[in-house]
């Protein structure tokens, strides 16, 4: 295809085939709870019980699942491309690592952090945080937090991410719906710099129109799909 520098966008779709659910029905239930009942700081701040369980089960769940034919494609691209490239994920899980990208930013964060408040400091963390534990950096005690962006929250290396998309050739967004800013923007930024834009997703997006190509299909088929194309074109 002749490009030399691809930024990748990925959200809960590509997880999807791996048997982490993405956000479903109109409403955006996320494993049954509202989203502002579970991902803001004001619902921690009301209810942080029920927040801190919320994030365990997701972070014990993580142990259930494996990478999918669209990860591990993903992390074959990052190894074998020669030019630029930037994986941006949208998804707090840690499969895109586990199948072996290693030029990846969780823009939201990760289930494997916590964050402690007291010292902000940031420590890799399997096990549960609803029983308070100390901060092994200060020792502080109720202050460890998912380290995931909620919404109304600042997403992390935006400036980098920025950099990255709007020097960019091809823009690839994968899975996600296109309804959370800013990441549902850089398909503008990367299309008013003069990149290709594609879409890989299961159903038309909100943000369909605004790609120069939409394929709709499974990740696990359509990416790769686009991996080999990129590879042996
Ligand atoms: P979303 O749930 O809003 O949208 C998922 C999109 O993926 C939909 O457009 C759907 O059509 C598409 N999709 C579903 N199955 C697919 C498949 N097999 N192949 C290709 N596409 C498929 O997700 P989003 O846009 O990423 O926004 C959700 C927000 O919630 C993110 O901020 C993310 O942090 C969080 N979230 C993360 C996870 C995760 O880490 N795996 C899961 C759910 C939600
Ligand atoms: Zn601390």
């Amino acid at each position: 295809m002749g490009h030399s520098r691809i930024v990748i966008l990925t959200g809960a779709g590509v997880s999807a085939e791996s048997g982490v659910p993405t956000f479903r029905g109109p409403d955006g239930l996320w494993e049954g709870h509202r989203v502002e009942d579970v991902a803001t700081p004001e619902a921690f701040a009301r209810d942080p019980r029920l927040v801190q369980t919320f994030y365990d089960l997701r972070r014990a769940a993580l142990a259930k699942v494996e990478p999918n034919p669209a990860h591990l494609a993903l992390a074959r691209l990052d190894a074998d491309w020669p030019g630029d490239l930037l994986l941006v994920t949208q998804n707090v899980d840690d499969l895109h690592e586990r199948a072996g990208s290693r030029r990846l930013i969780h823009m939201h964060g990760r289930l494997k952090s916590a964050w402690c408040t007291a010292c902000d400091t940031r420590h890799g963390w399997e096990g549960a945080l609803l029983d308070w534990p100390p901060c092994p950096a200060c020792g502080a005690v109720g202050r460890m937090r998912p380290d995931i962006v909620w919404f109304g929250e600042m997403p992390y290396d935006m400036a980098r991410i920025e950099r990255a998309v709007m020097a960019c050739d091809l823009f690839v967004s994968i899975g996600t719906s296109g309804n959370v800013y800013p990441a549902a923007g850089f398909v503008d930024l990367a299309g008013r710099a003069g990149a290709r834009t594609l879409e890989l997703n299961l159903d038309p997006s909100m943000a369909s129109h605004r790609f120069d190509e939409s394929r709709l299909g499974p990740a696990g088929v359509l990416v790769p799909e686009l991996v080999a194309q990129l590879l042996d074109p």
